[in-house]
């Protein structure tokens, strides 16, 4: 039934202010179905890789130190057109620019704190699914 997937990560500051469950009822409300679920504490070698696209800008170390602070929750969600779906459900970036019902503007704290993570391509959904769920030493 389902074509395509999207890589979804629960950060830090929602998970440990126990926004997890509110989190997870929006995703299943919006219809995206559950593939794989890991609860995974970051080192900072591996979120450096994952977030490597946007090394030398200048939010590039808060952005590490952020995601390795805590546990974070990822995802692969299944759903027709799920990367552009999930980004729709997530809301911009920017809490103050996420549009009413979406999941940044009821959970995030600031850009940088902004709860979710979405993959923003069907080939970067790959790369980040294979990078939590098939092995992540091989990366580093
Ligand atoms: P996303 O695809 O909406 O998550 O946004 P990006 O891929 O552009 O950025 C990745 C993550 O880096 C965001 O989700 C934020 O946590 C953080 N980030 C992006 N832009 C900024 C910024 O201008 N300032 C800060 N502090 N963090 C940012």
């Amino acid at each position: 039934m389902y074509k395509d997937y999207t890589l979804a990560i629960i950060k830090p500051n929602a998970v440990r202010t126990g926004k997890t469950g509110p989190i997870l009822a929006m995703i299943n409300e919006a219809g995206f179905e559950i593939a794989a679920m890991r609860m995974v504490k970051l080192t900072i070698p591996q979120a450096s890789l994952f977030y490597e696209v946007h090394k030398g800008k200048d939010f590039f170390n808060g952005l590490i130190k952020f995601m390795t602070s805590g546990p974070v929750v990822v995802m692969i969600l299944l759903h027709t057109n799920a990367v552009e779906e999930f980004r729709r459900l997530l809301g911009s970036t920017d809490p103050e620019k996420a549009a009413e019902g979406t999941i940044r503007k009821a959970f995030a704290v600031s850009t940088r704190m902004n709860a979710v993570h979405g993959s923003d391509s069907n080939e970067n959904a790959e790369k980040e699914a294979n990078f939590f769920f098939s092995g992540i030493e091989r990366f580093y």
